[in-house]
Parts: C-alpha cells; sequence; structure tokens
C-alpha cells in the first residue's frame, strides 16, 4: 500500500501522473520507445510541452503578455535569473525563511537589496507586515509560502513595483491574480511534477530594461522564444507535469485545490490545538500555511517525540 508522505517536497504526486509517468518510461505515446529516448524535437514530445504550456496557462488564467517557460536549475536558479534579468540598482526582499534568505543572497550578487521586512527574530513563525517599499526598487520579491517555517502570504500583495514570487510550494494550490506580478517561479517538485523542472511565468514588458548582458542560458527571452526548448528540456518531469496539470483540470482546477487544501488543513490545525501532545509553530493563525502544517511536540511530551514517529510510521 501507498505511504503517507507529509514531507513538505518532493512530494505525494497523483497517482494518474506516477501510473502514466510510468507507462511513458516503457513505451511514450505508442512511440515504441521510452519518453527518456526520445528527441525533444520529435513531434510526440512537442506536442507533450505545448499541451503542458498552454494547461498552466489555463488553469491559472494566466492573462495575455506573459509566457510560461520550463527550466532547469531549480527555483535556486531562479534566485540568480530574477536579478540578473531585471535588478539595475535596487531590489526590495521580504525574508520570511530560509529560500528568501537564499534569494536575497544571490540577488546581493546585482545591486543594492533593500530587506524591507524580516521574521528572522522569532524564527520565521510570522509574515512581517507594514513594511514600506522603495518607490525606485526595480521589484520587490516574495515567498508566498515557506516551505520549512510553515507561513504562508495566501493573498496577491498590490504594491508599487513589480511584484516577483517563489511559489515553489504552493503553486496551484489556489487561484491566483497573475496580473498582480513580475514574474512567478518556483521548482515543480512539490505540487506539479519530479524535481527537475522549474516553471517561470512572465510578464513579458518587464524584460529588457537592464542594461547588463546576460548568458544566454540566463536570460528569460531565450527560453520565451524557444518554447523552452532552447537546449534540451527535462524531458521527463515535464511529461509528468502535464499529467498532473490534466489531473487538476479534471479535478476542478485550482478553485476545487483551495477547498480541499483548507479542508486538509483545518484538519491538521484543529488537531494540533486539541490535542495536548502538539504545539503549531506559526504564531498567527491567518499567517498559517495551508500548504505545510508544521508543528511541534508540546515542551512537556518532548520525550515522546521518537515514540510519536515511530507510531506515525507503523501506520504507514
Ligand atoms: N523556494 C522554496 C519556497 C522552496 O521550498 C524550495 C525547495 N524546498 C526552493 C525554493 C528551492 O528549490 P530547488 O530545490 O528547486 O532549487
Amino acid at each position: 500500500m501507498k505511504k503517507h508522505n507529509f514531507s513538505a517536497g518532493p512530494s505525494i504526486l497523483p497517482d494518474f501522473t506516477i501510473k502514466n509517468t510510468a507507462e511513458a518510461v516503457v513505451n511514450f505515446a505508442g512511440t515504441g520507445l521510452s519518453v527518456m529516448e526520445v528527441s525533444h524535437r520529435d513531434k510526440e514530445f512537442m506536442a507533450v510541452m505545448d499541451q503542458a504550456t498552454t494547461l498552466f496557462k489555463e488553469l491559472l488564467d494566466i492573462p495575455s503578455g506573459y509566457q510560461v517557460v520550463f527550466l532547469g536549475g531549480g527555483a535556486s536558479m531562479q534566485f540568480c535569473m530574477v536579478p540578473y534579468n531585471l535588478l539595475n540598482k535596487k531590489a526590495a526582499y521580504l525574508n520570511t525563511g530560509t529560500w528568501a534568505s537564499k534569494a536575497i543572497k544571490e540577488a546581493k550578487f546585482f545591486g543594492d537589496v533593500v530587506e524591507v521586512g524580516s521574521s528572522k527574530d522569532e524564527n520565521y513563525s510570522y509574515i512581517p507586515k507594514g513594511y514600506t517599499i522603495p518607490a525606485d526598487a526595480d521589484y520587490f520579491h516574495i515567498t508566498t509560502n515557506n516551505t520549512i517555517f510553515g507561513t504562508e502570504i495566501r493573498e496577491d500583495l498590490d504594491v508599487n513595483v513589480p511584484l516577483v514570487a517563489d511559489m515553489s510550494s504552493d503553486i496551484f494550490s489556489r487561484p491566483i491574480d497573475v496580473s498582480k506580478y513580475g514574474i512567478i517561479y518556483g521548482g515543480a517538485q512539490k505540487n506539479l511534477a519530479p524535481s527537475g523542472v522549474a516553471f517561470a511565468i512572465v510578464k513579458e514588458d518587464i524584460l529588457g530594461k537592464t542594461d547588463r548582458p546576460i548568458p544566454t542560458m540566463l536570460n528569460y527571452k531565450t527560453h520565451i522564444d524557444n518554447d523552452s526548448m532552447f537546449n534540451t528540456p527535462p524531458v521527463l518531469p515535464v511529461f509528468s507535469a502535464l499529467q498532473t496539470l490534466i489531473w487538476l483540470k479534471d479535478q476542478g482546477g485550482v478553485a476545487a485545490m483551495e477547498k480541499r487544501n483548507i479542508r486538509k488543513a483545518n484538519m491538521l490545525y484543529s488537531e494540533i490545538e486539541r490535542n495536548k501532545l502538539f504545539k503549531a509553530t506559526v504564531k498567527h493563525e491567518e499567517d498559517r500555511s495551508v500548504m505545510n502544517i508544521c508543528f511541534v511536540m508540546n515542551e512537556e511530551y518532548k520525550e515522546l517525540e521518537t515514540a510519536f514517529r515511530e507510531y506515525a510510521i507503523s501506520l504507514g
């Protein structure tokens, strides 16, 4: 029997995705070859990339003027691609956790980084509020779901500069108003596909505003102009991503996912509240992630941690 995996990522994928990927590993689209053995320029794979891009746009209701690209290098590569392509002088970042800090570190290679707010003082257990974004910042970067600390920004912020969001661990978990963002990016290995592919939703008119020469592979324009086929894309993860997108549509899309996620999160949070063994780590309810529900054993039951873990393992 399949086991549960409560880890934030890489995480559980739909059976539909696993089964169809397993079949395509053996015989892809009736070609008599594995998806790992065909050319990415064969019409069968071109159709996969095309359909994945189209469904991605459809499911998130992405307006015109935006392009979706699939890239290698994970979300971590986006930490440097974003400033490489957008940062002229100054960028604003919200420091909400490990991944936000890593994004900040990379941006500093390209210009001034203003940390407009940080929750580091309290082990990232809340989302900073009431900060001011300098009007001359080239963009403002947020991490919508802080995978490790279990906080989430669940509204599409209205800000005075282009908004860039790392949505690695909450993409497709709720409807989003893409028009409020300049770039949304993430690794796919949480909600979409196995690791190996990242996605970026890019508003085309925010590109081309820096004088800095950008190496070909790190330039969003290269991948937009070549429909994610400038070089050999990660074909297997893209194939799997397509399966998840088909499944998502069949389930009712992101609105249905949001309902399902809220129901699951409420179930966990209310048990954590009720059960004296446990304590949620995020201070304010409104900051709590619907994606990864972080909790610890209460101080007086700390010594039961191993026993609890073993009990959970014994139940799969
Ligand atoms: N951002 C967030 C929010 C993440 O959760 C992760 C991975 N856990 C990353 C970035 C890094 O992703 P990758 O491993 O794809 O570089």
